[in-house]
């Protein structure tokens, strides 16, 4: 198993047990963990957002649709890739989909070559945004760390003030601006104001705005 596939999971949701087993072993056979439920109920009562991967799910079950499932997983802030697969496709369906952030629909009978790679898709997807999320997290706990005064300095300092226009706004002396600059670069970890600048900038990016995830989370705010 490579590292791409290590702990990755195909949650898979299907009240149909052939096809939920096809789509398991498919899984299985890309080198994917994968789980399977026969109700999005079931799926969302035993999934642990921590854990990576894609769901895909059947469109009509027994109980919630694989859209409302999807649904649920946004309102509780899980940006789960969704890939939902339909024996009963039409245009309206697709694009409500689509416009939920769903990575795409799958009409039933699937190509297994296709539904694998839109897979590896939504997995890499996945991966990306969590990475980024713990780079932001890992950031924004430094920054919590810093002193207050050093919270003021930084605000400063990432304004493009020298130290000696700090020192007279913020009333302090030279000295204990350019120690408390240092110790902010040291703290975060960077050896320029230019690098923190940058990194600041990381904690404000939206992750998914990247062109190639522009399609798939792109409308994940709609009422
Ligand atoms: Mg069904």
């Amino acid at each position: 198993m490579s590292s791409e596939t290590a702990a990755a999971t195909v949650f898979v949701v299907d009240d149909d047990p052939a096809a939920r087993e096809s789509i398991r072993a498919l899984a299985l056979s890309a080198g994917y963990n994968a789980v399977a439920f026969r109700s999005g109920e079931e799926f969302l009562a035993a999934y642990d957002p921590s854990v990576p991967g894609c769901l895909v799910t059947d469109l009509r079950l027994l109980g919630m649709s694989g859209i409302e499932i999807h649904e649920t997983l946004l309102r509780r802030g899980i940006k789960l890739p969704v890939i939902v697969v339909s024996g009963y496709a039409d245009v309206p369906t697709a694009v409500r989909v689509m416009r939920k952030g769903a990575v795409t629909l799958f009409p039933k009978p699937f190509n297994p070559e296709e539904l694998i790679a839109a897979v590896r898709q939504a997995i890499s997807l996945d991966r990306k945004r969590r990475a980024y999320e713990d780079r932001v997290q890992n950031i924004r706990s430094k920054l919590q760390r810093l002193t207050e005064g050093a919270q003021r300095v930084l605000k400063l300092l990432v304004e493009g003030k020298s130290n000696k226009q700090i020192a007279l706004e913020l009333d302090l002396g030279l000295r204990t601006v350019e120690r408390r600059r240092q110790q902010i670069l040291q703290k975060l970890e960077v050896s320029s104001v230019v690098e923190l600048v940058r990194l600041l900038f990381v904690t404000r990016l939206d992750p998914v705005s990247e062109p190639q995830a522009a399609d798939v989370f792109g409308n994940s705010s709609e009422p």
